[in-house]
């Protein structure tokens, strides 16, 4: 197949990983930045050219794989999108990739479908402080600002008196974000699941350093492997079915009341995953490509 990845980094460890899994398996593979591609929208025939020097190209793949970063999920999925509508298999979906992005449309996807989350109550700014404390059964309680990656913006309350400052500073900063129980039984560790397809085909739990209940590696948590429960499995993929993700990474984290989905990333980076569980996450990804495009593409999975 000739298999395109839309990526801004060819030297990044997941892109190039993919190209040489791609390779390894007889194809022909091409990493292209999504910001130097373009396209005639209103072209009864659908392309994407690009141009990353002085020469125009025409963008054939039989498949592309999208690894579009946080920044330009508007664009990304505009050029990806035309690629769908030009009859080009894509491994996720530019309509999975945007409900990803959105955390509240993924949680109102994921809670009409019955995927345990921590509960969880949104707000803009809004004058319901109390409210939102008590909807998610008082403090300790975790506060996330929306655009938090790497667990940047996500802040415990252990005291409603401190859940009430946190909340009050966030609304005078016109921050999105949102409330959630504080899974304290989790004790600081959470579990990726990458899943492809219909499987978890690698996993490994993160621990969160010691005083810290962040477990992200960004803030000095440590990864082990870890043996999933068939629950644990289920509630991945199904997690990522309901956002429409072929390739995801699914984040959850054990409490008591049974496992519960922290978050699902469309675009689930490979390097601690194979590092850590020395699966060959890549060739899996590949190998999915070539069954999954036999349905033919724009699928439209998941709602
Ligand atoms: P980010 O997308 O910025 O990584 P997350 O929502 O994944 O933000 O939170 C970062 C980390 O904080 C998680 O990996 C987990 O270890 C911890 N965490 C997040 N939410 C909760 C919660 N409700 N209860 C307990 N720990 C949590
Ligand atoms: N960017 C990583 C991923 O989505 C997260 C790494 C972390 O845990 O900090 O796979």
């Amino acid at each position: 197949m000739k298999i395109g990845i839309l990526s801004r980094n060819p030297k990044l460890y997941s892109t190039s990983r993919l190209v040489e899994a791609a390779k390894a398996r007889g194809h022909e593979v091409k990493v292209v930045d999504i910001l130097k591609c373009y396209m005639n929208i209103t072209a009864n025939k659908p392309t994407v050219y690009y141009k990353p020097r002085d020469t125009r190209e025409l963008l054939d793949f039989d498949a592309v794989i999208p690894r579009i970063g946080a920044s330009v999920t508007a664009y990304g999925t505009a050029v990806l999108r035309q690629f769908e509508v030009g009859g080009v298999y894509s491994v996720n979906e530019s309509i999975a990739i945007s409900r990803s992005r959105d955390k509240l449309r993924a949680h109102q996807l994921l809670a009409r479908k019955g995927v345990g989350m921590p509960i969880t109550g949104y707000a803009h700014a809004a004058n319901a402080t109390e409210d939102l404390i008590e909807f998610v059964g008082g403090a300790p309680i975790v506060v996330k600002i929306m655009e938090s990656t790497h667990g940047n913006g996500v802040v415990l309350a252990e005291t409603k008196k401190a859940a009430e400052s946190l909340i009050n500073a966030f609304r005078g900063l016109d921050a999105n974000f949102l409330v959630q129980e504080f899974i304290k039984e989790a004790g600081g560790a959470d579990i990726r699941c990458f899943v492809v397809g219909d499987k978890v085909v690698a996993a490994m739990k993160r621990q969160a350093q010691e005083g810290e209940f962040r477990s992200n590696l960004h803030m000095g948590g440590s990864a082990t492997l870890v043996k999933l429960k068939p629950a644990e499995r289920a509630l991945a993929v199904r997690a990522a079915k309901t956002i429409g993700l072929d390739v995801a990474g699914v984040d959850i984290i054990r409490s008591a009341h049974g496992p519960l989905v922290l978050e699902v990333n469309s675009s689930p980076g490979l390097k601690g995953i194979e590092t850590y569980t020395t699966i060959d996450v890549a060739d899996k990804i590949i190998s999915y490509i070539e069954k999954d495009s036999q349905k033919g593409p724009n699928k439209m999975k998941g709602k």
